[in-house]
Formats: structure tokens, C-alpha cells, sequence
């Protein structure tokens, strides 16, 4: 049996996403703060015979759902490092899911994250996390940070990051929905609705800086925000209702986490995020609820 390398992954929530208008590329400028929860992917790369090329498996949350092929970010990130490194792409990866699929929370962008780190350990080609950043830039908008974890200020696409200091460890629910959402759709959507109305590029709100520079719970709950929420609930008008339910178990905030489906809320402790966990899944608007704490590092080797 070849040598193994396994890299844990986190999900992400977006504390603030500011949509600015649509750039000649197609993509948005954004002032967002990314967020790392502990909810996460595991991704394994297995050594293979040389000229054996890439083969992916995949088990847990959404697994009959993904591509098996090159068409999944993970065998992309391997393809595009082997070709950087100048080596073969020869590896076996196994990616164990627990981030929702298509969920907003950049399951796909961790898989991505967490095969470039694995790939360049496997196949020992040492590049630094700059290096790795650069080429995690070029898979998606949010691979850079499923690399750098914890708290962020992402501008640009998304991509460029610049860390944001935060004390303590906030506590969330998130609530899974039954299907998942396209995120191209989603800011489509965000377009149809805006119309011609946004012009000027957003900017990251000095208020929610400083409620995570203080650990202040409550301060954040008041601050988070999501431009693509209308847009969500537009295609899923039950998400309104999943909010609603957090909101009366006394949610500190709650938002559609990145493009959606996912609803997250932030608790004040450890009690009121079970007494909500409870409430969302005695409401019955979800598929499943899951709690998770914050910030938590990006991707990193465990085994
Ligand atoms: O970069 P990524 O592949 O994750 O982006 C997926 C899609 O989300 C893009 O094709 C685009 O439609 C949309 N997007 C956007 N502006 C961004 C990031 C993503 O319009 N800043």
C-alpha cells in the first residue's frame, strides 16, 4: 500500500458578503469577511504507481452527488499542481464530506484546498503557502481562503485575503437544506434584482470589525449581512421561513450563508446553540441541523 496524506478542511460562513456591481469577467467585486467553522471535509491522497493517473472516491454528506471525473475541483487541483510542479499527476484521492454540497459554505472550494496541500506533500514538491495560494486563486474565488482559515477580509473576487483579528469562539448553528443552490444562478438572480441600482464597490463595515476584535457576540449577530440573501430566498422562498425559526429561538443573527441554501445562526453560548439546534429541527424546515464553533484554522495535514 502506498504512502497516505490526509488534510482537514473547514467550511466557511460569510459575515458579511457586500456584492459590488458585475465586472468585464463576470465575476463581482466583493468586500467580504470570510469566517472558518468546524464543520469539515477530509481529504486523503494515496501514492499510485507511476502513469497510474488521478482517481477520486468520495463518501459522506452529498457523496452520490459529485462528479467522480475531472470535472470535480478536487482532481483539478491536482491536475493544475502536478502541471505546475512539472510531474506526473498520479494519486488516489478520497474526499470524506461533511461541509453540505452546493450548500454556500465552499464544500467544493475545500476539496480543492485540501488536494493541493495533500498532492504536495504526497509527491514531496515543497512549494511554500504563497505558492499554493496563487494556484488556489486560479481553481475558485474561494479556495485561498479554505487555505487560510480563521477570519478574513477577502476583496476582489473573494480571493485576495488579509487577515482579521478576532478574539474568542462564537458558537453556530447551521441549518442544511434539502437541495442544493447554483452560485452562479444565485448572483444571476442578485443581478435581476438589483437592476442597474449598484454601482459602486462595497466596503468591509468597521462596526462588525470591531465586534470581532472584541469577541462581542452580540455585537456580530447585529452586523452580519449577505447581498445575496434576497437573491436565495428568491429561488428558495422557504428560507425565509428557516431564518424566522432561528430568529424566534433567539438567534444573535441569522443569515443565508454565502450563496445558500444554508441558513446560519450565531448563538450566544454553547446553551442557546443547542436550545436552537432543537428548535430548527423540531420546526421541520430543514433536512438536518449541525452546530459548529468558530474561527477555526484552514487547511491543515492530520494524518
Ligand atoms: O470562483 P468560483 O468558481 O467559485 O465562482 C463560481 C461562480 O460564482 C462564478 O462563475 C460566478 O458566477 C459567481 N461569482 C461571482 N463573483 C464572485 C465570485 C463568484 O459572480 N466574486
Amino acid at each position: 500500500m502506498g504512502a497516505t496524506v490526509t488534510v482537514r478542511v473547514p467550511a466557511k460562513v460569510n459575515l458579511q458578503l457586500g456584492v459590488g456591481p458585475k465586472r468585464p469577467d463576470g465575476f463581482h467585486e466583493l468586500a467580504t469577511v470570510f469566517h472558518a467553522v468546524s464543520l469539515f471535509d477530509d481529504v486523503r491522497a494515496r501514492q499510485v504507481a507511476p502513469g497510474a493517473g488521478v482517481t477520486l472516491t468520495i463518501s459522506g454528506e452529498g457523496a452520490g452527488e459529485l462528479p467522480l471525473d475531472e470535472t470535480n475541483l478536487a482532481w483539478r487541483a491536482a491536475l493544475l499542481l502536478a502541471a505546475h510542479a512539472g510531474v506526473s499527476a498520479d494519486v488516489e484521492l478520497h474526499l470524506h464530506k461533511g461541509i453540505p454540497v452546493a450548500g454556500g459554505m465552499a464544500g467544493g472550494s475545500a476539496d480543492a484546498a485540501g488536494a493541493l496541500i495533500a498532492c504536495d506533500s504526497l509527491w514531496q514538491l515543497g512549494f511554500t503557502r504563497e505558492e499554493l495560494m496563487v494556484l488556489a486563486g486560479r481553481l475558485g474565488s474561494d479556495v485561498p481562503f479554505a487555505l487560510h482559515g480563521g477570519t478574513a477580509i477577502g476583496t476582489g473576487r473573494g480571493e485576495q485575503l488579509l487577515s482579521a483579528l478576532s478574539r474568542g469562539v462564537f458558537e453556530w448553528v447551521f441549518a442544511f437544506a434539502e437541495k442544493g443552490l447554483s452560485t452562479p444562478d444565485v448572483y444571476a438572480e442578485c443581478d435581476r434584482l438589483r437592476g442597474t441600482r449598484v454601482t459602486t464597490d462595497p466596503v468591509v463595515s468597521p462596526a462588525m470589525m470591531q465586534a470581532l476584535r472584541a469577541g462581542d457576540a452580540f455585537a456580530l449577530g447585529a452586523t452580519l449581512q449577505n447581498d445575496l440573501q434576497a437573491a436565495a430566498i428568491s429561488l428558495r422562498p422557504v428560507l425565509s421561513q428557516v431564518l424566522e425559526v432561528g430568529e424566534s429561538y433567539g438567534a444573535l443573527g441569522a443569515i443565508v450563508s454565502g450563496s445558500g441554501p444554508t441558513c446560519a445562526f450565531l448563538a450566544a453560548d454553547e446553551e442557546q446553540a443547542l436550545d436552537l439546534a432543537v428548535g430548527l429541527t423540531s420546526a421541520g424546515v430543514c433536512r438536518t441541523v449541525r452546530r459548529a464553533t468558530g474561527a477555526v484554522p484552514g487547511a491543515r495535514i492530520v494524518a
